[in-house]
């Protein structure tokens, strides 16, 4: 994506900004896509997951949300109309909690039947439709064109979201038709992996899963204002750093440091002895906490000439939210 270039589609906008939870409301699908980017874990699995957390009762989307800041959700799959009630239910839930302006997109691999899209007026906001690939070739006389006109007249946003694949220029007739249309990076996954050696694909770099050649296929869309590719290195470095950020702004501690990447800084004592304990009596108790055998305190602290902790100490640098630990790195006292 350019530098200050608007996506048409108001989802993309939201997610730019990292403010999308992504939902995924199944991983059950009737569709069986080459391409198909889904994982072993959720591939054919009727589960549920609010960004990376499986949720068993819906109403805990509304946490997730809620952690993250989120003003919009992505509804995704597998397949979401496979589970109309549910869809109903937590578009519901968000559009309660958060307000009408709480901004749900669909994305949805079938033709949705008017009495789905009838019950889903007012709780989704814009709809993505990924026609089948082996309909491409002749998308104008299927009911897809139709389709998109009879969505737009009941208030939703319309575009198609696809993967640019070899053939993705078959779908330049319906460009004028849509609100917008987002093409994704043809990505490596391990399901996906033998389909993309049968066809002699490989990766752009070592550093992305993204596949050479994808956005020269999709070079004749790229002038239209419509069309928004979202890469494979945006979705990593932009979209899911500023959800980071967003996540740890609202869950650290007073002591946390929120980095650039998105991660947490806090200093460790361990097994803190008698005169350290002493040194804390100093230190406004908001700015350290004790878990367990170890005292987590603003790292600035572990470099303060006058404090001079005797027990092992260190910095820990991590995902917000309790996530995982990306690095631990051991502080020296001068003289030590
Ligand atoms: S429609 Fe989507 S989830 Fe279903 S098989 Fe195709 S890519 Fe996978």
């Amino acid at each position: 994506m350019k530098p200050g270039f608007i996506p048409s589609s108001k989802g993309c906008q939201i997610c730019r900004e990292g403010a999308t939870m992504v939902l995924f409301l199944t991983g059950e699908c009737s569709r069986d896509c080459w391409y198909c980017p889904l994982s072993r874990e959720r591939k054919g699995k009727d589960i549920v997951f609010a960004n990376d957390t499986q949720v068993k009762e819906l109403d805990e989307i509304v946490k997730v949300a809620e952690m993250m800041g989120a003003l919009g959700t992505g509804i995704t799959g597998g397949e979401a109309l496979l589970k109309v009630d549910r869809l109903k239910i937590a578009a519901g839930l968000l559009k309660t909690n958060f307000g009408k302006s709480y901004y749900i997109h669909l994305y949805t691999g079938i033709i949705p039947l008017e009495s789905a899209l009838n019950q889903l007026i007012g709780l989704i906001d814009e709809i993505r439709l990924h026609p089948p690939a082996d309909l491409w070739a002749d998308i104008m006389d299927t009911t897809y064109p139709s389709l998109i006109c009879e969505i737009r007249k009941k208030g939703f946003s319309i575009g198609i979201e696809v993967p640019s694949i070899p053939s993705i220029r078959k779908l330049l007739p319906l460009l004028p038709l849509v609100d917008f249309f987002n093409i994704n990076e043809l990505e490596w996954g391990d399901q996906n992996a033998d389909e993309m050696r049968s066809r002699g694909f490989s990766f752009v770099n070592r550093t992305h899963n993204a596949i050479e050649g994808s956005l020269e296929w999709s070079k004749e869309f790229l002038s239209d204002s419509k069309v928004n590719f979202c890469s494979s290195s945006f979705k990593d470095s932009v979209q899911l750093r500023n959800r980071l950020i967003r996540v740890a702004e609202r869950t650290r501690r007073l002591f946390d440091t929120v980095t650039d990447d998105g991660t947490i800084l806090y200093g460790v004592l361990e097994n803190p002895c008698e005169e350290d304990r002493g040194i804390l009596s100093d230190i406004d108790p908001e700015l350290y906490e004790i878990c367990g055998d170890e005292i987590h305190i603003g790292y600035w602290y572990l470099y303060d000439a006058e404090k001079k902790f005797l027990c092992k100490r260190y910095i820990v640098e991590r995902y917000p939210n309790e996530g995982i630990i990306v690095e631990v790195t051991p502080v020296l006292c001068s003289g030590q």
